[in-house]
């Protein structure tokens, strides 16, 4: 049994990864047979993901606040706490808070064989970003 308290220090998620600030803590690494990794990530009003793939996908699940997501192709969906989305693996994809609000998801997955969990593309623009639908206002 190990217990990792919460007193660690939270992880400024890098800039290559993201756009804005972003905190990331993790809730399981992988260790011996299991590839399981997760993390508990914080947007703040704005932020999100650089695109990005998965090898094995991945689980989001909303914790708090308000979010967006986008596949390659697709439109910005709106998410909120108790959503769940899941990106097939491969599926090129971004995910981050809406302008006006923090967002926290959980994020699962499978690494590889390699022990990958990500592949990492260019940055979500401000133009792309933008293309969000208007919300909070209702
Ligand atoms: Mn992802």
């Amino acid at each position: 049994m190990q217990i990792t308290k919460n007193s660690v220090k939270t992880n400024p998620g890098p800039s290559e990864w993201f756009t804005g600030s972003v905190y990331v803590d993790s809730v399981a690494v992988p260790s011996g047979p299991s590839r399981v990794n997760a993390s508990s990530v914080h947007f703040t009003p704005g932020a999100r993901t650089a695109w990005h793939k998965h090898p094995n996908g991945q689980t989001i699940y909303v914790i708090e606040g308000i979010g967006l997501v986008q596949r390659r192709g697709g439109s910005i969906e709106v998410i909120r706490p108790g959503d769940r989305v899941f990106f097939e693996p491969g599926e090129d994809h971004w995910h981050g808070a809406s302008p006006n609000r923090f967002m926290t998801h959980l994020a699962m997955l499978d690494v590889d064989d390699q022990g990958n969990a990500a592949s990492w593309g260019d940055h979500v623009s401000d133009a792309e970003y933008s293309a969000a639908p208007a919300m909070g206002e209702d």
